[in-house]
């Protein structure tokens, strides 16, 4: 069955994101696991925690993803920053944890005027410090981002370049979002873009693999630089491009998660329908599963 859901808010409970996701008809789900603009680290209470395990498994939502904060930026120039950045993500690794979540999803890091060589060792080192402190735990995959001035990681050999750089077992995948893959150059609606990213996974990922893919549509033009979501089907990408994407056979088992605009949940329930009605049509294709 394929896994699809939302990013959904925890506003009142971490557990209510849960019943939110399963009131859109979702079988996946990613959430803040606090305020993602704040360093908060307030610890987890037990029956929070109870309550989120139980409600997960009984209602079949999984992988459950987490992400992390966009503070966090392990590659900063400022020691402060990146102190408390290597902080942040080590509770937000054991809240994971905690929460029996599958993934911590997390933007590498930005540049902020030092090369980018400089930077990627030092996100490695980041990575590697707080994966040591959280004694493991959940998974981290690392996502490409839009390709914005001092990024890091808007490529798959950029990416690879940073995992790299850390142990065995500290980065277990990659989330591809679609938005930044577009931003940052991949024209992820062609076929010919599709097989040459097909062909920079298997060489620089290998064993690795896109674990999760945020589904999202471009606001911005291709090779634009610039993150901004659109609801599916409206952006650069377009409902056609999509349609290639997602019969691409490489990601035909990979969880979906949406990130595309909301002002109310009418905004979800129109990008769900439109992904499942593609989804649908897919289901009538004969399946290939993935060969490595
Ligand atoms: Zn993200
Ligand atoms: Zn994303």
């Amino acid at each position: 069955m394929r896994r699809l859901g939302v990013h959904t808010s925890i506003a009142g409970g971490l557990h209510l994101s849960l019943k939110r996701a399963e009131g859109l008809g979702c079988n996946t789900v990613q959430i803040f696991s606090h305020n993602p603009r704040g360093w908060d680290r307030r610890p987890l209470k037990e029956d929070e925690v109870r309550r989120f395990r139980e409600l997960a498994a009984a209602l079949d939502i999984r992988p459950v993803f987490i992400h992390s904060s966009y503070l966090v930026n392990l590659a900063s120039p400022d020691r402060g920053v990146r102190r408390r950045s290597i902080e942040l993500l080590t509770h937000e690794l054991r809240t994971a944890g905690l929460l029996g979540a599958d993934y911590l999803v997390l933007h590498p890091g930005r540049a902020v005027g030092q090369d980018i060589g400089t930077a990627i060792r030092k996100a490695s080192e980041a990575l590697t410090v707080s994966y040591d402190k959280a004694g493991g735990g959940t998974g981290l995959l690392l996502e490409n981002t839009a390709g914005q001035r001092g990024d890091i990681s808007s490529t798959i050999p950029l990416i690879a370049e940073i995992i790299a750089g850390t142990p065995p077992g500290c980065i277990r995948g990659v989330c591809l979002d679609t938005c930044h893959a577009y931003a940052a150059g991949y024209d992820i609606g062609d076929i010919k873009v599709l097989e040459g990213l097909e062909r920079e996974i298997k060489e620089y990922l290998n064993p690795l693999r896109v674990e999760l893919i945020h589904l999202n549509d471009s606001r911005r033009p291709l090779a634009s630089g610039v993150d901004r979501h659109e609801h599916i089907g409206e952006g650069g990408i377009g409902l056609a491009g999509f349609r290639r994407f997602l019969s691409f056979p490489l990601f035909r088992e990979t969880p979906l998660i949406l990130e595309t605009p909301k002002e109310s949940d009418r905004d979800d329930i129109r990008n769900l329908d439109r992904v499942r009605k593609i989804l649908a049509r897919l289901d009538t294709l004969p399946q290939r599963t993935r060969k490595y």
